[in-house]
């Protein structure tokens, strides 16, 4: 009985998938290649699939198929996963009015133009009412889902399965304690120099020697591609078609090169999920935050490291000989490597970063509580980047304005993936290095097929079997922590800067 319900369940949600990695080409191209103009048909055509998906997940047989399956839900089987994974996405489609769907859609269109419009002038008078309308909303979609102890656990949820607001605060904040020293001494020390990186690198050679990079780590273009866009994402429509995307700046080799490892490191991720899990609710990364780890972990880990470049600086001069010809080893790990205290968090580095990141959870936990009210936003942020990094935005563009998260969206359960995937990338790195002691030696050989195929096996292929924090475990041998991540960051800023921690 329950094997034929289980088997109408899988073909029904290959339909489900099939129509949303429908919607993901039409996005792509929108991304990609589409002209401007083709806008309005294709925000169409884009909502029509998005519904009939939704249709189907929400249809009366699923409630049936559900009930039916619930001993199934109770194994520790693979089939178990999948219909828990299954009944918790039914069950947060069926939870939101579709009237409140489609409000807070037309909503966010408009507040993303008007964002768009005032962005370079910093107009937050002209975004505000537009933000006020989006915490309501916010809240109100929140509000919709029954078990919470806070009103952001639900948009955290969507994300990251098993964190919370509170399980995330007390991460951050004991993260946080440890890196505003770590920044302030930094900051007193030289700045290593980064100008070789700002001369001028033509797009084609940028985009030939990033391909080469994705390649030799690993990314299958027989199952990829990859092609330009203005903000780099990774997308997924099938086991056997997930692609990046890049953008190039002519006069910045980090943007390119680290936007590709990163995107590629996401790819590698999709691609290393087991076949079997393909067009299943299962054959996806399982959440923002070990998802972000990959990224993070090939693009930060990998690619800032002195044994990386051991490799591919010798190939990098080959390919930019006026460029780089006078560059050394230590010059370039050291200028890629560069702390700043700055204001925009797409430009910060490893040590800042989560701090960026910090400062946005924060204060969107205030606007959904509603301690903190919009009008009061700008302020609020420039008083806590003062705080944590030392400087302060002349204007929002460079402040509460600079991410387009909050004006094209609802608020809250994005930002808090960035920072636990830093902190997870590092706790999965350590267990690689213990299980491999030579892992430095193997990639300035070249050799970074152990470390993904270590990956792939511990991580990788399980796709969103397990959840997050169990998965980490599995991994590292312990649950989600900081502490990983504070002993790189000391052993390696420590070593380039000539501080002790
Ligand atoms: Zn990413």
């Amino acid at each position: 009985m329950s094997e034929s319900l289980l088997s109408e369940l899988k073909s029904e949600l290959l339909a489900i998938a099939d129509l949303n990695s429908a919607a993901m080409v039409l996005e792509w191209d929108q991304s990609t290649y589409m002209p401007a103009a083709g806008a309005d048909a294709r925000g169409r055509q884009i909502a029509l699939l998005g519904e009939l998906a939704h249709a189907r997940r929400t249809a009366p047989r699923m409630t049936e198929l559900f009930r039916g399956l619930s001993a199934v839900a109770e194994r520790d089987d693979l089939d178990g996963a999948l219909v828990r994974r299954a009944r918790k996405q039914w069950e947060r489609a069926t939870c939101v009015p579709t009237s409140l769907v489609s409000e807070i859609k037309s909503h966010t269109a408009r507040s993303y133009v008007a964002w768009t419009q005032a962005k370079p002038s910093g107009d937050f008078a002209a975004v505000r009412p537009f933000l006020e309308k989006t915490v309501e909303l916010s809240r109100r979609y929140a509000e919709c889902f029954p078990t919470r102890e806070h009103i952001l656990d639900p948009l955290i949820d969507a994300n990251d399965p098993g964190m919370t607001t509170q399980s995330i605060r007390a991460l951050f904040a004991a993260l946080r304690a440890q890196l505003v020293p770590i920044v302030q001494a930094i900051a007193e020390r030289p700045a290593p120099d980064r100008g070789f990186l700002e001369r001028h690198f033509p797009a084609d050679a940028q985009l030939a020697f990033g391909a080469e990079v994705a390649k030799e780590l690993g990314y299958d273009f027989a199952r990829g591609r990859q092609d330009l866009t203005v903000h780099p994402f990774m997308i997924r429509f099938a086991a056997d078609d997930i692609r990046i995307t890049t953008r190039v700046d002519e006069h910045d080799l980090s943007d390119a090169l680290f936007g590709t490892i990163h995107e590629a490191g996401h790819a590698m991720y999709e691609q290393g999920i087991a076949h079997a899990l393909d067009g299943t609710p299962l054959g996806e990364g399982v959440s923002a935050g070990v998802h972000e780890s990959q990224s993070r972990l090939w693009e930060n880990l990998v690619g800032r490291s002195r044994a990386f470049w051991a490799r591919f600086l010798p190939i990098a001069q080959a390919r930019f000989p006026e460029q780089l010809g006078d560059v050394d080893l230590d010059t370039f790990y050291r200028g890629i490597n560069r702390v700043e205290r700055s204001l925009v968090r797409t430009e910060s580095d490893e040590v800042t970063y989560n701090l960026h990141v910090m400062l946005r959870f924060d204060l969107e936990v205030q606007l959904l509580e509603g301690s903190l009210k919009v009008a009061d936003l700008p302020e609020a942020w420039d008083a806590r980047m003062a705080s944590d990094l030392g400087v302060r935005p002349s204007s929002p563009t460079q402040g509460c304005m600079q991410d387009v998260h909050w004006y094209c969206t609802t608020i809250g359960g994005t930002f808090q993936g960035y920072a636990l995937g830093n902190v997870i990338a590092a706790q999965v790195f350590e267990s690689a290095r213990a299980a491999m002691p030579d892992l430095d030696a193997r990639l300035s050989g070249g050799d970074f097929a152990s470390l993904r195929g270590w990956l792939t096996e511990n991580l990788y292929q399980h796709g969103a079997r397990y959840e997050p924090d169990e998965l980490v475990k599995r991994v590292t041998g312990k649950p989600i922590a900081i502490d990983a991540f504070v002993r790189h960051l000391k052993a390696k800023y420590g070593a380039l800067y000539g501080v002790t921690f």
